[in-house]
């Protein structure tokens, strides 16, 4: 496999950018060795500058839902450009977003698009202080919600009450105000309620967690936080950054029918331009400038293009038996990736979830953070190695959740799973 041109790219790169990259995950810290960088991608494949073909299962981190280069989002995209890039004013494709979102996920009366998941979430958390006039908020071990100062945040030793930041620049004084919670654990998120439930002003939460591998809900566990927000007035929002319009067609709160107060889009609703969003119930949502008191505004936010580009995807998601087949995909692949293992005498187990699933070298289930966090990722790094060299990419991380795509066809993925069986033998 020649690897010379990303190594030059990357090495020009690391003078110039950060890293050499412009989001950190990409630079492999953490599987080691270099990126590849890419030239183009089609369907369910990634085309590097140095010629190699690779299946992907990152599929740009979740958008590329329907394989990419699909032409329909294409066509959206150049014909849409074709009458300028951005005006700066209301156009109708905005209108036309906010009508799909609101009929697709019954809980957004009311929507605010914006450029990114960190700006939905960072927006939808000043709503909630705002509307609540209280200050703290909850997130949960393990979950990621976007790079804004008030989620750069783990539990403090000990105390279930104060947040301390995970990132120097993170004032301690914001920190404070962040609560962090076991994901999946009952009993904490009562104790903490009971505690401080009257100073929450929201719990936010990813309800599939997708960025500590992939960690399911346990039965019961969304309905219990939602009654728990309930109770002490606090807003429930769901983080569907990740888990929208990939785990189900209404999202994470239609297959678990959990109605949130407020919930954060993006990936999949930008169609693979910079896209998110937020909404929730008419009144909150009224409570944001210019019809209401709470700031939030953006240059870009509803760019005609990258709306074409969102709905042009919705458009194909919302063809019947889409999610259905999706499913059957994602669950062929973790099928036939436990065989393999299985055969070659490695531990490992996977979570499912509608298009999205999480790959973990343990002998048993995983389904808390601690648990995915005791998982070999030793040899996840070697598997994801192993892997790459026989065309196949994997989130370079073992704590990332892998995405199947609609172009994923039986073809690709007994593929994979020929190439999973060497990988497994060989590491
Ligand atoms: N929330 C979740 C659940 C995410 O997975 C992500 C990004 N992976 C974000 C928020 C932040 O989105 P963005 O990277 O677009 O800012």
């Amino acid at each position: 496999m020649s690897t010379e041109r990303s190594h030059d790219l990357f090495s020009r790169a690391q003078q110039l950018m950060p890293g050499g990259v412009n989001s950190p995950v990409r630079a492999f810290k953490s599987v080691g060795g270099e990126p590849f960088f890419v030239q183009r991608a089609d369907g369910p494949y990634l085309f590097d500058v140095d010629g190699n073909r690779y299946i992907d299962y990152v599929g740009s981190w979740g958008p590329m839902i329907v394989g990419h280069n699909h032409p329909k989002v294409l066509e959206a995209v150049v014909e849409t450009a074709r009458n300028g890039l951005s005006f700066g004013t209301p156009n109708p494709l905005e209108v036309t977003m906010a009508e799909t979102i609101a009929r697709l996920i019954p809980s957004c009366e009311m929507v605010r698009m914006v450029n990114s998941g960190t700006e939905a979430t960072l927006s939808a958390i000043r709503l909630a202080r705002g509307a609540t006039g209280r200050s703290r908020i909850v997130k949960f071990e393990g979950c990621y919600h976007g790079h804004g100062d008030s989620f750069l945040v783990k539990a403090g030793s000990g105390a279930l009450t104060f947040g301390v930041p995970t990132s120097p620049g993170v004032p301690k004084a914001l920190a404070d105000l962040t609560l962090t919670l076991p994901y999946n654990d009952f009993e904490a998120a009562t104790r903490l309620f009971d505690e401080c439930g009257g100073e929450i002003a929201a719990l936010i939460i990813e309800p599939v967690v997708g960025n500590a591998n992939c960690l399911p809900p346990r039965d019961g566990y969304l309905q219990h936080l939602r009654a728990l927000c309930t109770q002490h007035g606090s807003l429930l929002i769901f983080d569907e950054v990740m888990t929208g319009f990939r785990v189900a067609l209404g999202g994470a709160q239609a297959r678990y029918a959990v109605m949130p107060d407020l919930s954060t889009f993006g990936k999949v609703i930008g169609g693979g331009m910079p896209v998110g969003a937020y909404g929730g119930r008419r009144e909150l949502m009224q409570q944001i400038a210019p019809s209401g008191p709470i700031y939030q505004a953006g240059t870009l936010s509803g760019n005609p293009v990258a709306m074409a580009a969102g709905l042009a995807m919705l458009e194909l998601v919302q063809a019947p038996g889409f999610y259905d087949a999706l499913e059957a995909k994602t669950n062929a692949l973790c099928d036939g990736l436990e065989t393999a293992a299985r055969d070659a005498r490695v531990a490992f187990t996977t979570q499912r979830v509608g298009g999205m699933f999480g790959m973990f070298f343990s002998a048993e289930k995983v389904d808390t953070f601690d648990q995915a966090m005791a998982c070999d990722s030793a040899a996840f790094n070697r598997f994801f190695h192993a892997m790459r060299e026989r065309g196949v990419y994997l989130a370079p991380s073992a704590f990332e959740a892998g995405f199947m795509s609609g172009a994923h066809d039986d073809d690709v993925i007994a593929t994979t799973i020929d190439a999973a069986r060497a990988a497994f033998a060989a590491i």
